[in-house]
């Protein structure tokens, strides 16, 4: 890669988008998503997007607070200090601020972006090349369920997104909505392609409660325990037959590796925010391929901008099995993007095709949505 480029402008968007419905998870009830995007311009004129993909200080303790400051007062200033040769170079570069994942994806992600658009190819054509892998032009799609006010409310709401063509659902739970919902949901569809996340709403006292899942032909538990454990993974993993995937504790190739060498888990979903940008990211897949450890891309709700990079990211190979990438529609009355994200009738998306992220922006929107907007020139 050798097509340097340098960044004359770094814009911020803090913005408040409203939710189609409101989201309910072991952490509580979302109704509308704060989040920031991000615009960076190269001297150039070329513009490149990113979103900060996290929530509140429930998930993380990366917040919209947080990740204003440490983009204003050293991400930026250190993305406007030098020309980038290869966005890949972020890691070390923003190396400089130890954690803030999830901050840092969303400046990489604008570098990417621009990278791909300065060579003239859609992002996934861009990860391909740069990977040396096969990617797909559609990434078959799951779909994630808040828990419901009952187990019939559940069901209702499984059959209308299995009508919709989503290929795999997944239903959140907690202690006291577990089983019965699992079941409920197993009963009225034997065939579907079912897992549920805890969102490490249990113990490993809660092991024989877990247990009970193992007959209902579950893909996966996702992140049962401690939100930033491994070890007690491991301990909980050869008990169940279900595989577990992580999610929460994977921020880094690092702990996949410490995951994958103790036998935490057997399938991983990869965030990319979570894991500080594409580049970890593939590097995770890269790593879970080479073990032959399934993985697939989680979601955050993130809006058009966020999701058209999960669909390249998820183009890679070893991603086998449906990620959380539902349309537009499911989560927003208006993206900011036009036009949205589609389901189509076999159950995918289809991954961009234009250049970079390959999404038209509907600036106007995000203007009109923004509660604050700050900017620094290089
Ligand atoms: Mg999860």
């Amino acid at each position: 890669m050798d097509n340097p480029f340098t960044l004359d402008t770094i814009e911020l968007f803090h913005i408040r988008i409203p939710l189609r419905a409101p989201f309910a998870t072991s952490f509580g009830v979302t109704t509308d998503r704060e989040t920031i995007l991000l615009r960076a311009i190269t001297a150039d004129g070329l513009e490149g997007w990113g979103e900060w993909a996290g929530d509140g200080p429930g998930y993380s303790y990366e917040t919209v607070q947080t990740a204003w400051h440490i983009l204003n007062d050293y991400l930026i200033p250190l993305a406007l200090k030098a020309p980038w040769n290869d966005p890949r170079s972020a890691v070390e570069r923003f190396g400089a601020v130890r954690g803030h994942n999830i901050t840092k994806a969303t400046l990489e992600a604008a570098l990417w972006d621009i990278a791909a658009r300065r060579a003239g190819v859609s992002l996934r054509a861009f990860l391909s090349a740069v990977t040396r892998q096969p990617t797909r032009d559609r990434v078959p799609v799951g779909v994630s369920i808040g828990i419901q006010p009952s187990p019939e409310a559940l069901v209702e709401q499984v059959g209308r997104y299995l009508e919709q063509g989503y290929r795999r659902i997944k239903i959140k739970i907690k202690p006291g909505r577990d089983i019965a919902d699992a079941r409920a949901v197993r009963q009225a569809f034997p065939n579907a392609l079912l897992m549920v996340d805890a969102n490490s709403a249990y113990s490993l006292d809660d092991a024989p409660v877990l247990k009970q899942l193992d007959d209902l032909d579950l893909l996966m538990i996702e992140q049962p325990l401690g939100y930033d454990d491994i070890y007690q993974h491991s301990l909980l993993q050869p008990q169940l037959k279900t595989p577990i995937c992580l999610d929460e504790s994977i921020h880094s190739p690092d702990h996949a590796r410490a995951a994958l060498a103790l036998g935490a888990c057997r399938i991983i979903n990869i965030k990319q925010g979570r894991s500080g940008g594409l580049t970890q990211a593939v590097e995770i897949h890269d790593l879970c391929q080479a073990q032959h450890v399934p993985v697939w891309c989680g979601g955050m709700l993130e809006t058009g901008i966020g999701r058209a990079l999960n669909l390249a990211l998820a183009s890679l190979p070893n991603f086998t099995l449906p990620g959380d990438l539902s349309a537009s529609a499911r989560y927003y009355e208006r993206d900011v993007v036009d036009p949205p994200f589609v389901l189509n009738p076999d159950g995918t998306l289809s991954v961009p095709e234009g250049t970079g992220l390959g999404v038209q922006v509907d600036f106007g929107y995000i203007a009109q949505i923004s509660l604050r907007r700050e900017q620094q020139r290089g």
